[in-house]
């Protein structure tokens, strides 16, 4: 499907809010607990998912309906939700159809938090992760599957590493084996690339990234495809395709079929029982970042591939990797996924080693040292000390990640000044 017969832009701009004859035109915050009713009977209705409609913030906000209604516009899915940060719509992905005694294949090139999540936090939980290489041949991937495995888990660009994920080829793996991939997309946006279209099921972001796009919020959002057939494999999902309890015996996949029955599981049970919402404040400073996000991409992008071909030029950098690099592992990759452009962030390690990269970024004045990525400031962060300290040695090679990588996030500012800078802080090495 695609994401509706406008634009990418049109949608980014106008896409899940519909005013009426005399409705306010930007999207309001509906900043109230709760909602009001009649009767109780009519409320009653609500709380068997027999009506649509509202009556607690917790579980479902018209300001946060809308925005995630734009968002699944934007990836051509059938049904979205936002949640309080990416960590919680990952999560939420995952434990949505994994519980105790599931299992998951992952890509080793992901987010430092969502490896956590997942190698350690879900593994008490009794959730075991098989991380794979990006990269691995179709036999190391085929291996890594169980008869207890409920999904692939891979991120279209990586947080850090930059690798770009073989979608198709982990989309056809995942389906072989009758379970769904889930995409992290945060990194390209659906402006530069729509893992749906390329096989995914289910996509996750971070919405705190480049769709906010001006560090003002955390947030995330999951995005269903309605592709995935969970009845037609049923064994797998219980917790789809059979009687919810909870909920006086629904079965979400034959209630609300393919299109709606992941977002409506997730809302009614995890994000009743978890409570990890965006406050409808915040879903309203992401929709403003919506609003332009198609013209603010192309501006990161050509200030990460300027700032990429000025640092694999320099004589004080030994390697740099960005996908819009002829010669970068993932270069064919990205020509094939995301050829409009990959995103601003650029990793590369300072000659020197540790102590040089640590010196290189303390004599930089534009570029903020920050534990963020992907908004209108250029900003860099060195992951072994911070995002990836609690990696061995071991896994932060398997990430992709070396001691002396630095992670630039190219902003929204001038190309020339942003490489001025790296130029000069370069030169006190
Ligand atoms: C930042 C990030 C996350 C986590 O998102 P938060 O909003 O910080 O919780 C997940 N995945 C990717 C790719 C990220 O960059």
């Amino acid at each position: 499907m695609a994401h509706d017969e406008n634009g990418i832009g049109t949608t980014c701009v106008q896409g899940g809010y519909v005013p009426g004859n005399g409705d306010p035109r930007q999207v309001p915050i509906v900043q109230s607990t709760t909602f009001k009713y009649d009767t109780s009977n009519a409320m009653g209705r609500l709380f068997d998912l027999e009506d649509t409609g509202y009556f607690y913030t917790r579980l479902q906000n018209p300001t946060n309906d809308a925005v995630a209604a734009k968002i699944a516009q934007l990836e051509g899915g059938t049904a979205g939700m936002l949640t309080s940060s990416g960590q919680a719509a990952n999560f939420f992905a995952c434990f949505n159809i994994a519980e105790a005694g599931s299992h998951i294949v992952a890509s080793s090139a992901i987010y430092g938090g969502t490896f956590n999540l997942l190698a350690h936090t879900m593994a008490k939980m009794g959730v075991q992760t098989t991380f794979v290489s990006p990269l691995c041949s179709d036999e190391e991937l085929e291996a890594a599957f169980r008869p207890n495995t409920k999904a692939v888990f891979g991120e279209t660009i990586a947080n850090p590493a930059l690798a770009v994920l073989d979608i198709e080829r982990f989309a056809r793996a995942a389906h072989a084996h009758g379970v769904p991939l889930i995409v992290d997309n945060t990194f390209p946006t659906p402006v530069n690339c729509r893992p749906i279209e390329w096989g995914a099921d289910i996509v996750t972001h971070s919405t705190t990234k480049y769709m906010d796009g001006h560090a003002v919020h955390v947030g995330g959002a999951i995005v269903d495809s309605g592709n995935f057939d969970w009845m037609a494999h049923a064994d797998k999902f219980p917790g789809l395709t059979t009687p919810d309890e909870s909920y006086h015996g629904i079965v979400y996949a034959q209630k609300f079929g393919n299109a709606g029955a992941f977002i409506t599981k997730a809302t009614s049970q995890l994000m009743r029982d978890f409570g990890s919402i965006q406050s409808p404040q915040n879903a309203f400073y992401l929709n403003m970042g919506l609003e332009s996000l198609h013209v603010r991409m192309p501006r990161h992008c050509s200030n990460g591939q300027a700032a990429a071909e000025f640092l694999s030029g320099h004589p004080k950098v030994a390697g740099v990797r960005y996908p819009g690099l002829p010669g970068d592992p993932y270069h064919e990759l990205a020509e094939k996924y995301l050829p409009n452009g990959s995103c601003g962030v650029v990793s590369f390690d300072v000659a020197g080693g540790r102590a040089a990269a640590e010196r290189f970024m303390s004599a930089l004045r534009i570029c903020n040292i920050e534990t963020h990525v992907a908004d209108s400031h250029t900003c860099c962060l060195h992951p072994a000390s911070s995002t990836h300290r609690q990696m061995t040695d071991d896994e932060l090679v398997a990430a992709g990640i070396s001691p002396s990588m630095v992670r630039l996030s190219c902003g929204l500012e001038d190309a020339d000044d942003i490489i001025a800078d790296l130029d000069q802080a370069l030169a006190t090495l």
